[in-house]
């Protein structure tokens, strides 16, 4: 009997692995058996001749990626404040956007633009920021989980230093809400995950974090929020948790950085010295690097390839809006040249990234905090883009390797032909 997630994909195949080089096989067939890759080769193995076979012809076939920091209430004035600094930034344009979502009718109106440029772009799993209402986020988390993109969303907490009619009453509404929004969608979603969402420590009481941290030894969820990215916001928590010895401890002194088992996803870590990485360390956090963020909100440079030494979970975020476009493959090309810039005027003790490395922390880096995600290694799950780049011209003949370089710079002219999601296709 034919199983409904079997199927072969044949094309110009390239994939990360574990230790961050590249493989790569020229018209080559990748397998999926129930929804799980069974590897790369160069002719169909005897065991999978049944299989369909779907011939992308002379496109590329990438494994999907992942988007580990976005902020969904944001797609809506992405590209726009992008000559403001952080907190100014947050003031001017974030906090009134995001107050509109207390009306369902705006996120009914306003979320599936976003989910849609996310379901055709070359994102197959994403850890989401949704506002700090209830109902509008399990609004967001429907039309995700409706697009058969897999994610974590969280509804975000904040309950001081918000914007107008963004700030919630007390630490205790705050958490009932957060409890009210899990019972809401518990047992409701296949694909789509709550996660525990405290905006960042300026906007998060102690008393918020300890009920918080209640919650999540309650319900076993994991923890997304932001960390060291830019010198007056870390200034600002030194006043705020003074007992802290970083911003790091700002959470791990609440139980709200995680653990190997139940790992954070903790954006940016700009400015996080080798304590705080020692921290995260310890705790496995997940490192979302948003370089395009970094730059637009004149935070700074990341040290990605110091993360990268020291053994840290890394992988890309778009952060949009501080981002200012949804796209992974313009999140590892930034990622090589802001690392080339850290080197050149930062410390150049510490080597830029390779292509190999952006490209893996753009699959597999980010991939990981899902499971076996992010490769087309036997026993990954199977999330699989197809990318035609025929309109890139070129007067020799590139390897593939070359080629899915030049996809990344220059993705306007590439297009995608086919996605898949645990062995679902999406496009
Ligand atoms: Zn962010």
């Amino acid at each position: 009997m034919q199983r409904k997630d079997c199927f072969v994909l044949k094309g110009n195949i390239i994939y990360a692995r574990e230790d961050r080089t590249l493989a790569e096989q020229s018209e080559g067939y990748v397998v999926c058996e129930d929804g799980i890759c069974a590897g790369v080769f160069d002719g169909i193995p005897e065991q999978y001749k049944n299989f369909p076979v779907t011939d992308y012809g002379d496109a590329l076939i990438v494994p999907g990626m992942t988007d580990l920091h976005v902020h969904a209430p944001q797609y809506t004035f992405r590209g726009l404040g992008m000559d403001l600094e952080l907190l100014d930034w947050l003031a001017a344009h974030t906090f009134p956007e995001e107050a509109r979502y207390g009306e369902l009718s705006y996120a009914k109106q306003a979320y599936p633009y976003f989910v849609e440029e996310l379901r055709t772009s070359c994102t197959t799993r994403a850890c989401v920021f949704a506002t700090l209402h209830g109902e509008a986020t399990v609004e967001l988390m429907d039309e995700l989980e409706a697009s058969g993109l897999v994610s974590y969303v969280g509804k975000v907490n904040m309950d001081r230093n918000g914007g107008v009619n963004l700030c919630e009453e007390s630490a205790e509404a705050s958490a009932a809400a957060t409890r009210d929004w899990l019972s809401a969608v518990k047992g409701r979603y296949a694909h789509t995950t709550p996660i525990l969402t405290p905006r960042f420590t300026p906007c998060c009481s102690d008393e918020l974090m300890r009920l918080l941290a209640g919650v999540q030894r309650e319900t076993g969820l994991r923890v997304q929020s932001h960390l060291s990215e830019n010198p007056s916001e870390i200034a600002w928590v030194k006043e705020l948790v003074p007992e802290a010895s970083c911003y790091g401890d700002a959470y791990a002194l609440f139980d709200m950085l995680g653990s190997p088992d139940t790992p954070a996803v903790m954006a940016h870590c700009v400015y996080s010295d080798d304590a705080e990485l020692a921290l995260l360390k310890a705790h496995g956090t997940y490192i979302a690097h948003c370089p395009e963020s970094n730059l637009n909100v004149s935070s700074g440079i990341a040290p990605v390839g110091k993360f990268l030494a020291k053994g840290l979970h890394v992988g890309l975020g778009s952060d949009v809006a501080g981002g200012s476009t949804l796209s992974m493959l313009r999140a590892m090309t930034l990622a090589v040249q802001v690392s080339k810039m850290y080197w050149r005027l930062v410390d150049n003790t510490v080597r830029p990234l390779t292509f190999a490395d952006a490209f893996y922390l753009a699959t597999l880096g980010g991939g990981r905090y899902f499971g076996k995600v992010g490769s087309f290694l036997p026993g990954y799950e199977f999330d699989a883009l197809a990318v035609d780049d025929s309109s890139v011209k070129s007067m020799r003949r590139l390897s593939v390797t070359e080629r899915a370089e030049r996809m990344a710079y220059q993705e306007c002219a590439c297009r995608l032909v086919g996605k898949y999601v645990r062995g679902r296709k999406l496009v």
